[in-house]
């Protein structure tokens, strides 16, 4: 069977447990996705790609694009810098969880997946204001996917009404010095980071530069360096399906960060980026039937790299 035909298959089984999920909707924009929607493509690191479901169905990265500014601020600031205001363990606590930023000392977010984490990251993107930051990260995005990416300007906005949360991590964190600044300023920029929109194929195409040790597929441009790819692939094995990670890393075993809107990037070192959007989520938070879809195609293919 051509491998395009078995990934057809291996959609079609998994989206049947898209009914067992629920999509995102405490922004409000992203509850009108369809929880049906399930697509994927995988994108090998000799730059081939095999697709099936809808995969030209733009959707926003949400928690994925931590792991891209992560590889971004890294590069700018180096890693005693980053690692001295983030740490590196999972928290097991919710992504949007304000409790260990109390009880951890020195206080500073634990690590760069979760939201108080990703905060301070996106905080470190060097620039003077924040279309600076902003154009810088953009600019970063569409050299890792080739392609002319931007952002969805309703869910961002949606977002920023109504990220009190993350506007109380934010002010915990400027009275702990982890940050300073204009709280606002950082949670505009954090707001369209989230709401940066791609399809399957670009989202898998991130995923291969990861794979690939930072090297890009297509134009051979090293993106990312190979340590930065390294620690960030790392970080996606510890905290990267929230709190299900162990779990994940049992079923799969393969580096993979998701996102509240259905979105899973995959990295299969040495071989390949995976792009997943599927909408319904389980209980923690990630794409019901893109979890199921990543454990079929992991055993079909020895991916997991334990
Ligand atoms: N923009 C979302 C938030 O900060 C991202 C959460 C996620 O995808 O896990 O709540």
């Amino acid at each position: 069977m051509s491998d395009q035909k078995l990934l057809g298959e291996l959609v079609d089984i998994a989206r049947a447990f898209a009914p067992y999920g629920k999509v995102a909707d405490y922004i409000p924009a992203l509850s009108n996705q369809n929880p049906d929607d399930l697509a994927i493509c995988i994108y090998s690191i000799g730059n081939e790609s095999y697709y099936a479901g809808d995969h030209l169905k733009k959707f926003t990265l949400q928690s994925i694009s931590k792991v891209i500014t992560l590889a971004l601020v890294l590069m700018d600031n180096g890693e005693d810098e980053v690692f001295s205001k983030v740490g590196m363990e999972p928290t097991g606590d919710p992504f949007n969880s304000i409790a260990k930023l109390e009880t951890n000392k020195p206080s500073k977010p634990l690590n760069p997946m979760i939201n108080a984490g990703a905060l301070a990251v996106t905080h470190m993107i060097k620039g003077d204001t924040v279309i600076e930051k902003w154009d810088r990260l953009i600019e970063f995005i569409c050299h890792l996917t080739g392609q002319q990416v931007t952002y969805n300007e309703d869910v961002a906005y949606s977002e920023l009404q109504t990220a009190n949360l993350n506007r109380s991590l934010c002010y915990f964190m400027k009275q702990h010095g982890v940050i300073t600044g204009n709280v606002e300023d950082l949670l505009v920029l954090y707001t369209k980071q989230c709401a940066v929109e791609m399809n399957c194929v670009d989202l898998a195409k991130m995923g291969a530069v990861f794979a690939n040790d930072g090297l890009d597929p297509e134009s051979g441009r090293q993106l990312i360096t190979k340590d930065v790819a390294r620690i960030c692939k790392t970080f996606m094995v510890t905290c990267g399906m929230y709190n299900s990670s162990g779990e994940f890393a049992i079923k799969v075993g393969i580096p993979a960060k998701s996102g509240v809107s259905g979105g899973i990037m995959g990295s299969v070192p040495g071989k390949c980026g995976i792009g997943i959007f599927g909408p319904s989520l389980d209980e923690v938070g990630n794409s019901i039937a893109g979890t199921k879809l990543l454990e079929g195609l992991s055993a079909k293919y020895s991916w997991s790299i334990f």
